[in-house]
């Protein structure tokens, strides 16, 4: 099938790539230039394990190309897939600014049937919105779709995860739409689940608040274990077992951060609110996040006393391993709060070398674990990459003016960073002498 994929971001060029491998003609339209060049030129614009691979492939192949605008191709597409972000206004709702201009042009360029399908994480109604839009834009009355297919990749494994998705939804109005995107979907070895269009709008809201809410709950836990000397790795290991339940997203930190949590439980609690529903779980869920990322910044200040003129490291930036993204990351309120303490921040990330769009100025960037250890105060493990698994700890502390170690992820074993002599804090396990 010929498709068009507005928007190439993480979601639509993790689409466009899965289409494009599966024998259909895909275009991508980004309308940011520098992006586009750069995927022109094989170039991935952000982070993503396989991805640029992938796209040199197809680029050589001819299974895909880039364009800036979405009238060189819409003649050519039987399909168009809108990716564009749907960030977070100032009051919690989603921005529907930019699906809404792909719509207008979609109904003012439209000459022949298509299937429009809406992949950016929308509230529920949007679609009826879509509709409404290019309906009104039309020259004349062509016959259209819209579908509904939230997607549920995740990044740093966003290719494998569009490839290999754990089920397809589809809210579809029409048996004509729900045929294509049967047949489009025919490569997935997985659950296709055909819904309505508002169905399968709430699902994937409703999926996110989930996952979020396990996250904020298993915080919560780990903050009652910190004071009554309970160890949440084994609380979070019993209750795992319980299939009800299940182990997945029962791994306390310092709460969940990234373009999807944060913005999606937001809206959720805006959309309840649009129905006189006041969505009590969700606005605590939120609460408790908004308070995590505190409790390293808590236990930095319990171990070094005051901060001022402390020279404290950060290890790993983004908001969680395996991306380059730090939309909403922990790392960057940390940082401030440290900053705002009078506190001397020293970074390292595997991935980010530098300030990103107004976050981390000031700081200073090292080009490894142990160059940013050096003369500190504390080490603050945020993000949990790989690399700092392995670390040699002897050569860690050799380097540091105090060895004080904060995992704010849960990832180190507590007596052996004790054994070589540090004084170590986690989140929500009882202190090891
Ligand atoms: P993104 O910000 O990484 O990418 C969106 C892209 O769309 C940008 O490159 C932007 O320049 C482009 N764009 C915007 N308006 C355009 C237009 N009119 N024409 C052409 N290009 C345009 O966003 P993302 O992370 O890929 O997310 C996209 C949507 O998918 C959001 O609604 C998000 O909530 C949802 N989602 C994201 C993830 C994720 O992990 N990132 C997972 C599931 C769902």
């Amino acid at each position: 099938m010929r498709i068009s994929v507005v928007g190439a971001g993480y979601v639509g060029l993790a689409t466009a790539v899965s289409l494009a491998e599966t024998g259909n003609e895909v275009c991508v339209v980004e309308k940011e230039m520098d992006k586009l060049e750069k995927l022109k030129n094989g170039i991935s614009p952000f982070f993503e394990p396989g991805l640029e691979q992938a796209l040199n492939e197809l680029i050589r192949e001819r299974k895909i190309s880039f364009h800036q605008d979405l009238k060189e191709k819409i003649h050519n597409s039987e399909i168009i897939f809108i990716a564009v972000g749907t960030p977070s206004l100032p009051s919690g709702e989603a921005d529907l600014s930019g699906l809404i201009k792909v719509c207008t042009q979609i109904g003012k360029l439209m000459r022949d049937y298509k299937v429009i399908v809406i992949k950016s994480t929308v509230p529920v109604g949007t679609c009826d919105l879509a509709k409404r839009i290019i309906r009104e834009n039309q020259e004349d009355l062509y016959d259209f779709d819209v579908v509904s297919n939230p997607e549920f990749l995740r990044e740093g494994t966003a290719l494998k995860d569009a490839r290999e998705p754990s089920r397809i939804i589809l809210g579809c109005g029409s048996k004509k739409a729900r045929n294509i995107m049967q047949k489009l979907y025919e490569f997935v070895d997985a659950p296709v689940i055909i819904t309505d269009l508002r169905s399968s709008e709430m699902i994937k809201y409703a999926s996110n608040a989930f996952l979020a809410t396990k996250i904020s709950f298993i915080n919560e836990i780990a903050n009652i274990c910190d004071k009554v000397g309970a160890d949440i790795i084994e609380v979070a290991r019993g209750m795992g077992k319980d299939k009800r339940i299940g182990s997945d997203f029962l791994r306390a930190g310092i709460g969940y951060g990234g373009s999807c949590f944060p913005k999606d439980t937001k809206a959720l609690i805006q959309i309840a609110g649009h129905v006189a529903h006041d969505f009590k779980l969700l606005k605590a869920v939120v609460e408790v996040n908004n308070l995590q990322w505190k409790k390293v910044v808590e236990k930095l200040e319990f171990l070094l006393g005051d901060i001022k003129k402390k020279t404290i490291t950060i290890w790993g930036l983004s908001f969680k391993p395996g991306t380059d993204d730090t939309r909403e990351a922990p790392s960057i309120l940390i940082i401030k709060e440290i900053n705002r303490l009078g506190g001397v921040v020293q970074v390292y990330d595997p991935v980010i070398k530098g300030p990103v769009g107004g976050a981390f100025e000031g700081v200073t960037f090292c080009t490894d674990p142990y160059a940013a250890a050096e003369g500190s105060d504390a080490v603050i493990l945020v993000t949990e990459w790989q690399e700092f698994l392995n670390i040699d700890w002897q050569r860690l502390k050799k380097g540091m003016a105090q060895p004080v170690l904060i995992d704010g992820r849960n990832v180190y074993d507590p007596h052996t960073i004790v054994a070589n002599g540090f004084y170590y804090s986690c989140i929500g396990r009882p202190s090891v002498e």
